[in-house]
């Protein structure tokens, strides 16, 4: 359904994003996954249409959208710093989007995202009365509502500890299968990776390093990158993940 072909990216001379092909299915949570600067979120505004790419094609539903306006698009993002409106309500924010795009939903579909988000006891309050769980379910209210045809997160979970960042997970893949929306998320994090997603892109350095379901990244690692990167840190840290997927232990 959404299909990336030898996308390329330089900034000046730095090579940034090196011939990227990645296939992605109707309904599937893919996480892009890698160290810091390794070339995740200029992917994610490539898919956006926010940034240009310097070479390459993006196909949507067989179409080539690659000189399409990020508007027409009709993908959306949840930025990594929720990038809400401090001055205006959560419901300000939430409905901000919709100011020139009537029709766009329904008030029941409004409620539904709402609720769906346990947001209707903070509605009226300023951003700055919220805390980071509720900024980040706000933040995912107000691109939900824009009926995104893909939708796009940035590290949602990063700046997220404990019960909150467990509950948002949840909400997430929740969305994704209750809306059958295709949903891409960037993240540094293996054990975020492997326990939301369908499939995992693996990115170092600008180029693909794996791609595959969680269960194939633990059991077949195709490099010794995957192999430190994913393996050890899991291992190491937290072995029930690495339980979750290896045949070692099935
Ligand atoms: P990630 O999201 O994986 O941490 P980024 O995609 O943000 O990585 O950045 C990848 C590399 O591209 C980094 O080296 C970063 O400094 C560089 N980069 C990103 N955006 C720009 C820009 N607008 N101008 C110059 N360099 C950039
Ligand atoms: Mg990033």
């Amino acid at each position: 359904m959404l299909r990336l072909q030898n996308i390329s990216k330089q900034y000046e001379d730095k090579v940034v994003l090196e011939n990227i092909n990645l296939d992605i299915q109707a309904g599937e949570i893919v996480s892009l996954l890698g160290p810091s600067g390794s070339g995740k979120s200029t992917l994610l505004h490539i898919i956006l249409g926010l940034t240009t790419m310097d070479s390459g094609k993006i196909l949507f539903a067989n179409k080539d959208l690659s000189d399409v306006s990020m508007k027409d698009r009709g993908f959306n993002i949840v930025f990594q710093d929720y990038a809400l409106f401090p001055n205006l309500t959560a419901y300000e924010n939430i409905v901000y989007g919709l100011r020139n795009r009537k029709g766009l939903v329904t008030k029941e579909e409004l409620q539904e995202y709402i609720e769906f988000l346990g947001l209707e006891p903070h509605l009226t309050k300023k951003i700055g009365e919220l805390s980071g769980g509720q900024k980040q379910r706000v933040s995912i209210a107000r691109t939900l509502v824009m009926k995104p045809k893909i939708l796009l997160l940035d590290e949602p979970l990063s700046a997220l500890d404990g019960v909150i960042k467990e509950s948002i997970k949840q909400r997430i893949q929740s969305i994704a299968k209750e809306f059958n929306l295709t949903t891409i998320i960037v993240t540094h994090d293996p054990e975020e990776a492997l326990t939301m997603s369908d499939k995992i892109l693996i990115i170092n350095e600008g180029t693909i390093a794996q791609y595959g379901t969680p269960q194939q990244i633990i059991n077949q690692p195709s490099n010794e990158f995957v192999e430190s990167f994913i393996l050890k840190q899991l291992h190491i840290k937290r072995q029930n993940i690495y339980d979750l997927f290896s045949e070692k232990y099935a």
